[in-house]
């Protein structure tokens, strides 16, 4: 699905530079590549603050306690993303309210978002599932209404433009009154292990999120709120600066393949090809098509028997995950997601694809088909 040493042979110099500095350094935790780091970092999203921290989830959390928000109050998110969202709501507490998706571009349906708002609603997590945006004019304009918070998890989509009708661009993640993001080693955007970030465009909000990450410290040893230990650490910082540098070339690569597949898929009429968002560019965090429920499980076995990797993201929607079962609800209560879940299929996506492999990879498609 990835091919990550690949992408780390091209840049193997000053990736182990990189590294050589800090190991010479010493300065493991909260080094001098952590702070340039988070400054490039804030630069290229056009984010006022950008604060890093230990992973993607961690991020969500700190997001949530930044608002302050009290036992019971309910925060708004969808059921087909990664577990990390529903996971931190109820750590902390709170209620998560699930909102359908839609099926052409599996983000959060609006449309379906204003009858979920109740006066116990504090907060919306829109995911920018796949590399793409959520409608984020319709977001704000109902958390405007309502006084809600809104956090983007820009996990998958870190780099990605939110296109505004009138011609202007922003980046995904910038929208919201706090984004975050992942840098597991998979996502565009990824480490040589865990690490996360922040981001917003509030100086207040971002003093709060940088003593949270640690510890809730205000200045050392003294604590003015309960925090978590979550930093990114030095090593990471540095090679992440290196690859910040190749995100847009990264992102290009994975249009040109995904580019690739829609040519040679499009055409067979079993296969729904990624739709793309009237107001987003799409970075192709997973290039995932969507294919008849039985269909799909034979597609992904006939893959994997001529070794193509393929992946269901994600086979069981939040809602039904056993772990959430108090949340009360059913079969039956998220239609589309449920769907979904039996017509996706994700098909290898990264920077190092080249035209053999995928032709390989469509050509196998195109043979179970005929
Ligand atoms: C990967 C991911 C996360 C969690 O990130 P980690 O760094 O693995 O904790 C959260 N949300 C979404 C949508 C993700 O894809």
């Amino acid at each position: 699905m990835v091919d990550l040493h690949g992408q780390y042979l091209k840049i193997k110099d000053e990736v182990n530079q990189a590294i050589q500095r800090v190991i010479d350094s010493s300065a493991f935790i909260r080094g001098g590549d952590v702070h340039q780091f988070q400054e490039e970092l804030a630069a290229y999203m056009g984010s006022k603050h950008a604060v890093a921290c230990g992973n993607g989830t961690d991020a969500l959390q700190v997001a949530i306690m930044a608002l302050g928000l009290q036992p019971g109050d309910e925060v708004i998110t969808t059921p087909f993303t990664f577990i990390s969202t529903i996971e931190v709501i109820k750590l902390i507490g709170l209620k998560s309210v699930l909102v359908d998706v839609e099926q052409e571009t599996f983000n959060l349906d609006t449309d379906l978002l204003e009858v979920a708002v109740n006066h116990r609603t504090k907060a919306i997590v829109p995911v920018h599932l796949f590399g793409q945006c959520v409608n984020m004019e319709a977001i704000m304009d109902v958390a405007t209404r309502h006084s809600l918070f809104v956090i983007e998890d820009n996990a998958q989509a870190i780099g990605a433009d939110y296109l505004f009708p009138g011609g202007s661009t922003q980046k995904a993640g910038t929208i919201g009154h706090i984004g975050t993001t992942s840098f597991f080693p998979s996502k565009n955007l990824g480490a040589f292990g865990d690490g996360g970030a922040l981001f917003t465009n509030d100086d207040s909000l971002g003093e709060l999120l940088r003593a949270l990450v640690n510890h809730g410290m205000s200045r050392r040893y003294y604590y003015d709120y309960v925090g978590v230990n979550s930093r990114l650490d030095t090593m990471q910082a540095a090679i992440l600066r290196v690859k910040l540098r190749y995100l847009d070339e990264y992102h290009r690569l994975r249009q040109k393949a995904a580019a690739f597949y829609d040519t040679a898929l499009s055409t067979i009429t079993d296969i729904q090809v990624p739709v793309r968002s009237p107001f987003s560019t799409h970075i192709f965090h997973q290039y995932t098509i969507q294919v008849p429920p039985g269909t799909r499980d034979e597609l992904k076995q006939w893959l994997q028997e001529k070794q193509v990797p393929a992946m269901i993201y994600y086979p069981v929607p939040l809602h039904l995950q056993r772990a959430f079962s108090d949340l009360g609800y059913r079969k039956g209560d998220m239609p589309v997601s449920e769907k979904l879940s039996e017509t996706v299929l994700s098909l290898p996506m990264h920077t190092e694809l080249d035209e053999e492999q995928l032709e390989y990879i469509t050509g196998q498609v195109q043979a179970f088909f005929n």
